[in-house]
């Protein structure tokens, strides 16, 4: 395993250099200490479109994960991007061999970066290969697939890790600590505010094979996934309505706009919004007997804003997949217990609802949330 002493001399700093070092790293130095010696997880991207491209941009500032190999069906992506990330020919591969994989003592974790609708094969075959997975989200299309997947994972002996990136965000984690310490009281209300206008109407997004949905799948599912971080429970029913205003665009099986709403154990309920069709919709906002906490933006890609009835937060703005894979590292590696969980039970936690959701939708019923 390479040290992060090699990471350090590799970006040329010392300990009196600390102020070059890049703004992640400086506006996170309380929490994470470059310094610190520890392994590293050497990690190979599946899928190198437009995320699996920021994350490995973000990946260079890690100092605890690497990014040492790629799996893609697209030579020329390969080549450019083994000289720009320095990737020997051997941690190349494509679809057909990756499972090949599992002789290569050399890659710890392979973090699949495709269309939902591949994570479920893509994930159990990594699994197979003896590898750690890491999976975007949505991790699968519905319940029955996420369990698949964590079912093969657990056989495999390997961890199954979902990249929710604001599980580690500090503006969000800060609400949450603010919550847990009770003081905006009693949570009665969530409302989540999800969406944004999707253009090319030929991209896999659109495509429900693909996708598995609409909106719901790709944006909606951070209204889903907040509103249970945010109050710190499972709904126990939901009821949804969707409505559509292009179906050439949004075909049957992809939904535009949806708006749900959650019943709490503890008797709080969410209402919540999850759209292809309208910008300027990122919002979190909390509701206690005591208090409230916002972001606004709540999920972008940063910088994420939040205040609560105490005033603005001022957490530092970070890169949110720079510290995803710093965390996720420690959690493999050396058993870390994150705060809000990001492992593939979560997932189906989530995947559960968004099937509940689409019941609710086709029957017009109030529907229960199977556990
Ligand atoms: P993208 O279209 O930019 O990239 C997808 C990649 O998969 C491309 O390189 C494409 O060549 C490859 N691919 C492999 N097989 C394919 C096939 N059969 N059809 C189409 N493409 C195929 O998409 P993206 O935005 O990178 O999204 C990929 C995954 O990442 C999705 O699951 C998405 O939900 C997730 N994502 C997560 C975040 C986040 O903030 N966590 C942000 C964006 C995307």
């Amino acid at each position: 395993m390479n040290s992060r002493r090699d990471f350090l001399q590799k970006i040329g700093v010392s300990a009196l250099g600390l102020s070059i070092l890049p703004g992640y790293i400086q506006s996170n130095r309380a929490i994470y200490d470059p310094f610190e010696e520890g392994p590293l997880l050497r990690v190979a991207i599946m899928g190198l479109g437009g995320y699996g491209t920021r994350v490995a941009e973000a990946m260079q500032s890690c100092t605890k994960a690497k990014l040492v190999g790629v799996i893609s069906g697209t030579p020329s992506k390969i080549k450019a991007w083994q000289a720009r990330y320095n990737i020997p020919p051997k941690n190349c591969y494509n679809y057909g061999n990756f499972d090949e994989i599992k002789n290569n003592p050399d890659i710890d974790a392979v973090y699949v970066i495709t269309p939902n609708g591949l994570h479920h094969d893509e994930v159990i075959r990594v699994a197979q290969a003896g590898k750690h997975v890491i999976c975007e989200k949505p991790m699968a299309l519905n319940a029955q697939q996420a369990q698949e997947m964590i079912d093969a994972c657990k056989r495999a002996n390997v961890r199954l890790l979902v990249g929710y990136r604001m599980h580690f965000e500090p503006h969000t984690l800060e609400i949450i600590r603010m919550r847990k310490a009770g003081e905006f009281g009693k949570i009665m209300f969530f409302q989540g505010l999800s969406g944004f206008i999707i253009g090319d109407p030929n991209q896999w997004r659109l495509n429900k094979e693909l996708s598995g949905g609409g909106a719901m799948m790709d944006i909606g599912i951070y209204s889903v996934n907040g509103s249970r971080y945010m109050t710190g429970e499972e709904p126990i029913w939901v009821t949804a309505e969707e409505t559509k205003t292009d179906p050439v665009k949004f075909k049957e099986g992809i939904d535009e706009t949806i708006q749900f709403q959650f019943g709490f154990p503890s008797g709080a309920v969410a209402s919540c919004l999850s759209t292809y069709s309208m910008n300027f919709l990122d919002r979190f906002f909390l509701n206690g007997l005591d208090g409230f906490a916002e972001l606004d933006p709540a999920t972008g890609y940063g910088p994420i804003r939040g205040r609560t009835n105490k005033g603005e937060l001022n957490q530092p703005a970070v890169i949110h997949q720079t510290v995803q894979m710093d965390e996720m590292s420690d959690m493999i590696l050396k058993g870390k217990q994150p705060i809000v969980p990001v492992d593939g039970e979560e997932a189906l936690k989530d995947l559960k609802i968004i099937d509940a959701i689409y019941e609710a939708v086709k029957t017009g019923k109030r529907m229960e949330i199977k556990k």
